[in-house]
């Protein structure tokens, strides 16, 4: 999760009409506050703190660095079958559970990914202070993964039939390197049939993710023929054209809006103090509101190492030995996009905030919801409740305090797009 900029303070108002409006056969918002079935699935929650808060632990212990998330995937596949899915993992490692509706010729997802940002070997048991729990990964997304079992079981046991199928997902690569590799392949095999997306990333009830932060990351690679510091003194050297090509790309004007970022992350080289290197790299993270100002950045970085490398072997005085080669490569790409406002999942979401009494706000972050945003799908993420803290760091809390509203909501805004039948007059 990586909230970055607070937007607009959201109130969250009763959107009846626009729910009913959506789809004129299923329960209206208010109708499905009232919903027995509903009612019972909302009360399992409070009866299962216990279990939930144990469950968030248990996942939490076991380790899921990016690519080595199959050990946590097994122990969601075993929680999501005991809720009565029908469970598969596909190549990519997601767990994916199904609950068939009524009509199966439509999907929503209601998703949690599985990774960290934690290396293997990092300590992550669970210890306990006071109410809270503390250890890297507990809130992200160890709440999330909670929380998509919790809402399952509830679900099933509350005999809930939804109106379109809904597919509970444990998903595989969300953070950093992962580039997202869990959500591209899910909305790739479900494109045609989804509806909407539903992300629980970590803690809380204040926000709703509806805008995509588009991002880029990208690594200069430049070469050349190496030598000895003194008696090759001359020849083009690899890091003073990264250099040079750097001072020119950090002097790139960039615009305060649409807000755009970039951080020059890492940079490596070298062999030793008296070599003339043979390589010098650099990874540039960038970051845009705008999709243009991002592809206006990548290019400023080519253009800026080609003139760096330029001025390298213009200012050499020994050509004979060879020329520097570079290459500027992309690691890893996010898509932007927006959610409409008039959206039925927003309308959803707004009216499960007014059932529960809440009151959040749209923010604009880079999440898995990016990738069906940026398809032109509808997504949001959300926190699914309780408080945390310290995420991607050792110091990392949650505080299941409370965390019923959270995943009331949750479920009320997925049952509001998947739709639950109404129920027969008593
Ligand atoms: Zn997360």
């Amino acid at each position: 999760m990586k909230r970055v900029l607070v937007w607009v303070i959201l109130f969250a108002m009763p959107v009846r009409s626009s729910l009913a409006r959506h789809s004129t056969r299923s329960a209206s918002s208010a109708q499905l506050g009232e919903n027995t079935q509903v009612r019972a699935a909302t009360a399992w929650f409070a009866q299962n703190l216990n279990w939930i808060n144990e469950e968030q632990a248990r996942l939490t212990e076991i380790p899921a660095p990016a690519f080595q998330e199959g050990q946590r995937a097994a122990a969601m596949k075993v929680l999501l079958s005991a809720a009565g899915l029908d469970v598969q993992v596909d190549a990519a490692g997601n767990v994916i559970g199904e609950l068939r509706g009524v009509n199966e010729k439509e999907v929503v997802v209601l998703s949690a990914h599985l990774d960290t940002v934690f290396p293997a070997g990092t300590d992550v048991k669970v210890h306990h202070e006071g109410p809270r729990l503390l250890a890297p990964g507990i809130s992200d997304n160890g709440t999330g993964l909670a929380a998509l079992a919790a809402i399952a079981r509830a679900i099933h046991d509350a005999q809930i039939k939804p109106l379109r199928t809904i597919l509970f997902v444990a998903n595989v690569g969300e953070e950093g390197e992962g580039n997202l590799r869990g959500m591209r392949a899910l909305v790739e095999a479900y494109r045609s049939r989804l509806k909407a997306v539903v992300v629980l990333d970590g803690a809380g009830t204040d926000h709703v993710t509806t805008i995509a932060l588009a991002s880029r990351r990208l690594e200069v690679v430049i070469t050349g023929p190496g030598g000895h510091s003194w008696s090759d003194f001359g020849i083009p050297n690899p890091i003073n054209a990264l250099v040079r090509g750097s001072v020119r790309f950090i002097n790139t004007r960039i615009p305060a809006s649409p807000r755009t970022t970039f951080n020059l992350g890492q940079i490596d080289g070298g062999t030793s103090v008296n070599s003339i290197p043979y390589e010098a790299r650099l990874k540039v993270d960038v970051r845009s509101e705008s999709e243009s100002e991002l592809a206006r950045l990548e290019s400023a970085l080519r253009e800026c190492m080609a003139a760096g490398v330029r001025d390298e072997m213009e200012s050499s005085r020994d050509r004979s030995r060879g020329k520097l080669e570079w290459k500027v490569e992309l690691l890893g790409s996010r898509p932007g996009g927006e959610l409409a406002a008039e959206s039925p999942l927003l309308a959803a979401l707004r009216a499960a905030d007014a059932i529960v009494e809440n009151e959040s706000r749209i923010e604009r972050s880079s999440t898995d919801a990016n990738i069906p945003l940026s398809l032109g799908i509808d997504a949001i993420s959300i926190g699914a409740g309780g408080n945390g803290g310290g995420a991607h760091s050792l110091q990392e809390w949650y505080d299941p305090t409370g965390r019923e509203m959270g995943l009331k909501r949750a479920l009320l805004t997925l049952l509001g797009v998947a739709d639950v039948a109404p129920e027969k007059p008593r």
